[in-house]
C-alpha cells in the first residue's frame, strides 16, 4: 500500500488506520457471529498477500486502465464555477465516465480479483438502488465467476430497469420479503447467505462499512479516485486544491478521494450527506449529522437510530444516499475535526443537477448533485473566499435518474 505524507496533527495521525483491530478510534471493528470470524481473518490475510504482490497489482492496473477506463479526467467547470462564486475555480473528478457510469466498478473490480485469487468462485453482493448489484455482475461476468445479488422486494419494483441488467449480466437476483423489504434487510440476507456458504463464497461488499477489514480493503480500491486527482491538480494548477468535496451515502466514493488528501492538512474535506425532506427522524439520511454511533451491519460507526437504539428509516431522492449508517472511517474524521459533514435536501440536490446541466453540458446523478448543490448555497452565504480552488467528486453519471428526476420536477415523459 501507498504511504503518504503526513504531518502530525495533534493525535490524529490519519494513515495509521485501521488498527490491527480493525478500529478507526473508537470506530469499526468486527462485530460478527462467531462463525464469519475466520472469513474475516482470511479475507484480510488474502487481501495483505495480494496487496503485497506486484503481480496481482499489476492485473488490477491493467484492468483499471481497459475495462473501466482510468484514470478519470479531472475536468475545469468554469461556468458551474461563476454560479457558485466569482473568482474561484471548479474542478469535477469525472468518475461519471468509469465503465457503468459510477465508481462502484473500482471497488468491485479490485474484490473479484481478490475473491478470483482466493479461489472462490461464488460471489453475493447485496444492493439497494442496483448500481452496486450492476457493477457486481459487470465484474463477475468478466472474471467468469457465478453472481447472485440480494435485493429488497421493494427496491426490485422501484428499480426493474438494473434488475433487469443484472439478469443480462448473467447474475441472479433474490428477492428478500422480511423487515422493510429493502436495503438492509437485503444485507442481513447476505450476511446469512456467507455464514451458511463462507468455505465457496465470497461477499463483495458495495461501500466502505461492515466488519474489518472491508473498509480498509474498500478505502483502498476507490483511494485512486484521490491519488489521480492529486496527480492531476498538480499538473493542471500547480498547487494542492482548498477544499475537496464529495457525497456521503456509505462513504466509499468520499474516502477514496479523501484518503490521499487527509495527510496534506491545509485541504479541507467536506463530505455532503442527504438532507432528504427535512432532518426530521425518517425524512433523511444524513447519518453524521443527525446520527449516534451505533453498531449496525458489523461495525461501530454513526446510526441513525431512535431512542430504543432502533434503526430508524431513511429518505432521500437519491437511492445511492439512502442507508442508516455510514463507513467507520467517517465517524472518525468527524471525530477528530479532520473533515466537515453537512447535508443537502432533495430540493437542493435538483438545483445542482440543474445547474451543471445546464452550464457545463454534464448531467449528474442525483448522488453528487448533493455536493454541487451544497456548493451553490455556499456560494450564496459568501462562504467561499476568491482564488478558491475546489475539486467535486463527480461520483456518478445522471442517465439513471431521469424518471425520478422528472417526477420530482412534475414533467410527465
Ligand atoms: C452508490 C453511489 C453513491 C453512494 O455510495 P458511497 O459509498 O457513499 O460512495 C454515490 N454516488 C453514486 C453515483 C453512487 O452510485
Amino acid at each position: 500500500m501507498q504511504t503518504y505524507h503526513t504531518k502530525e496533527a495533534g493525535t490524529y495521525q490519519h494513515n495509521l488506520y485501521p488498527d490491527e483491530r480493525g478500529r478507526f478510534g473508537p470506530f469499526g471493528g468486527k462485530f460478527v457471529p462467531e462463525s464469519l470470524m475466520t472469513a474475516l481473518s482470511e479475507l484480510e490475510a488474502a487481501y495483505l498477500d495480494a496487496s503485497n504482490d506486484p503481480g496481482f497489482q499489476l492485473e488490477l492496473q491493467a484492468q483499471l486502465s481497459t475495462f473501466v477506463g482510468r484514470p478519470t479526467a479531472l475536468h475545469y467547470v468554469p461556468r458551474f464555477s461563476q454560479m457558485v462564486a466569482p473568482n474561484i475555480k471548479v474542478y469535477l473528478k469525472r468518475e461519471d465516465l468509469a465503465h457503468t457510469g459510477a465508481h462502484k466498478i473500482n471497488n468491485a473490480l479490485g474484490q473479484g480479483l481478490l475473491a478470483r485469487r482466493m479461489g472462490k468462485k461464488r460471489i453475493i453482493a447485496e444492493t439497494g438502488a442496483g448500481q452496486h448489484g450492476v457493477a457486481t455482475a459487470t465484474v463477475c461476468a468478466m472474471l467468469g465467476l457465478e453472481c447472485i445479488v440480494y435485493m429488497g422486494e421493494i427496491d426490485i419494483q422501484r428499480q426493474s430497469l438494473n434488475v433487469f441488467r443484472m439478469k443480462l449480466l448473467g447474475a441472479e437476483v433474490r428477492s428478500v420479503g422480511s423487515g422493510s423489504r429493502t436495503l438492509k434487510d437485503a444485507i442481513n440476507e447476505a450476511i446469512r447467505d456467507w455464514v451458511t456458504n463462507v468455505e465457496t463464497t465470497f461477499y463483495l461488499i458495495g461501500s466502505a462499512v461492515g466488519p474489518h477489514p472491508y473498509p480498509r480493503i474498500v478505502r483502498n480500491f476507490q483511494a485512486i479516485i484521490g491519488e489521480e486527482a492529486r496527480k492531476q491538480v498538480l499538473a493542471q494548477e500547480g498547487r494542492m486544491p482548498d477544499m475537496v468535496v464529495a457525497c456521503v451515502g456509505g462513504g466509499s466514493n468520499a474516502i477514496g478521494m479523501f484518503y490521499p488528501f487527509a495527510g496534506v492538512l491545509d485541504v479541507q474535506l467536506l463530505g455532503v450527506e442527504a438532507g432528504g425532506t427535512s432532518l426530521e427522524a425518517g425524512q433523511h439520511a444524513a447519518t453524521l449529522v443527525a446520527g449516534r454511533p451505533g453498531i449496525l451491519h458489523g461495525a461501530m460507526s454513526y446510526l441513525l437510530q431512535n431512542g430504543d437504539g432502533q434503526v430508524l428509516d431513511t429518505h432521500s431522492i437519491s437511492a445511492g444516499l439512502d442507508y442508516p449508517s455510514v463507513g467507520p472511517e467517517h465517524s472518525y474524521m468527524k471525530e477528530t475535526g479532520r473533515a466537515t459533514y453537512v447535508s443537502a435536501n432533495d430540493a437542493t440536490a435538483l438545483r445542482g443537477l440543474q445547474a451543471l446541466s445546464q452550464s457545463e453540458g454534464i448531467i449528474p446523478a442525483l448522488e453528487p448533485a448533493h455536493a454541487l448543490g451544497y456548493l451553490l448555497e455556499m456560494g450564496n452565504r459568501r462562504e467561499i473566499p476568491e482564488g478558491s480552488l475546489i475539486i467535486v467528486n463527480l461520483s456518478g453519471r445522471g442517465d439513471k435518474d431521469m424518471l425520478t428526476v422528472a417526477q420530482a420536477l412534475n414533467v410527465t415523459l
